[in-house]
């Protein structure tokens, strides 16, 4: 019988699709095993694969030169890596732009990850997770060329500018979606970045700017939609900005709290403009303050009608 090299090989493999199968078969408990590919790794054994494919500084390189060519195209360059779903991003974000105190989390993450790619060279791809790196998730790559370009030139205002959602920020990814991709603007602020959002979520600086490049590139129509979200929301703010209204009552449950309208409205801790629901007389039930409360007597006249402004009440607190 003729040995050869390929009869040789031929042997091994066939006894090791065997014995992989037989270990696969003997680990019913390992669900991921239960979806191994014997022929693939008979094969990269055989063929001594796993030792002469080259290693590179990339989860997916061809994903990750289709980012760099989205960033070229609007003459952007940084450091960008397409990365496994199961890093997770803040959310239901798709990527970040490293900082400086998040980059060594992520470089965690990233080296978890490695260890299920065989040819990933773990530490020439940690040299490229830097602060102001974007990583962006693979699932990101698949979706649509509108959702792939806005994310990342996105992600690029915050290289440019800042690490916060700033004006900067989205004044950038606006003006490069209105230059690059005119008509898909609509679909991008219906479907990615609602006016609500923007209107929510821009900090400074930079939120003229923004206002500004939404002015000339949404419709008229859309502009005073969201020009209404955002005074909303800067009014919403100054309310807030005021004294809290305190609607904790500090009077406990069967306690009583004594003295005029006014006084019993400081003494149970509210404040803000007398809201008193109910009849003010003796023997009646009221609520205020999110509690009930009984009318015990009120003075100088229990006879009388109560005058609420100046008479002083007796009240105990039911609920
Ligand atoms: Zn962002």
């Amino acid at each position: 019988m003729d040995i050869t090299e390929k009869t040789v090989k031929e042997d091994v493999a066939g006894k090791l699709a065997s014995s992989v199968q037989a270990f696969v078969t003997s680990q019913p408990q390992v669900p991921d095993l239960t979806t191994v590919d014997v022929a693939a790794i008979v094969s990269v054994v055989v063929s001594g694969g796993a030792q002469t494919e080259k290693k590179v500084p990339a989860f997916f390189p061809a994903d990750d030169e289709t980012a760099k060519g989205i960033l070229a195209e609007i003459g952007g360059s940084a450091e960008i890596i397409v990365v496994p779903d199961s890093i997770g991003m803040s959310g239901e974000n798709k990527a970040i732009t490293l900082k400086s105190d998040d980059r060594d989390t992520y470089a965690g993450l990233i080296t978890t990850a490695a260890q299920k790619f065989a040819n990933v060279d773990l530490n020439a791809l940690l040299e490229r997770v830097k602060a102001k790196t974007i990583l962006v998730q693979q699932r990101l790559m698949s979706g649509g060329d509108l959702e792939m370009c806005g994310t990342i030139w996105h992600e690029y205002g915050h290289v440019l500018h800042e690490p916060k959602e700033t004006g900067n920020v989205f004044n950038h990814e606006l003006t490069m979606i209105a230059k690059h991709r005119k008509g898909d603007l609509a679909t991008w602020i219906a479907n990615f970045r609602p006016l609500r959002y923007l209107a929510r979520y821009v900090s400074e600086p930079g939120i003229d700017e923004m206002i500004n490049t939404l002015k000339t590139i949404l419709v008229p129509d859309e502009f005073e939609k969201f020009a209404k979200l955002r005074f909303d929301v800067v009014n919403k703010t100054k309310v807030d900005e005021k004294e809290p209204v305190v609607t904790t009552v500090t009077i406990e449950v069967q306690q009583l709290v004594e003295g005029t309208t006014e006084d019993i409205w400081r003494k149970a801790g509210l404040v803000g403009e007398i809201v008193i629901d109910g009849e003010m007389t003796t023997g009646k039930t009221v609520s205020f303050g999110g509690c009930t409360w009984k009318v015990e007597s009120h003075y100088p006249d229990e006879a009388d009608e109560p005058d609420p402004a100046f008479d002083t009440f007796r009240l105990r607190r039911l609920t």
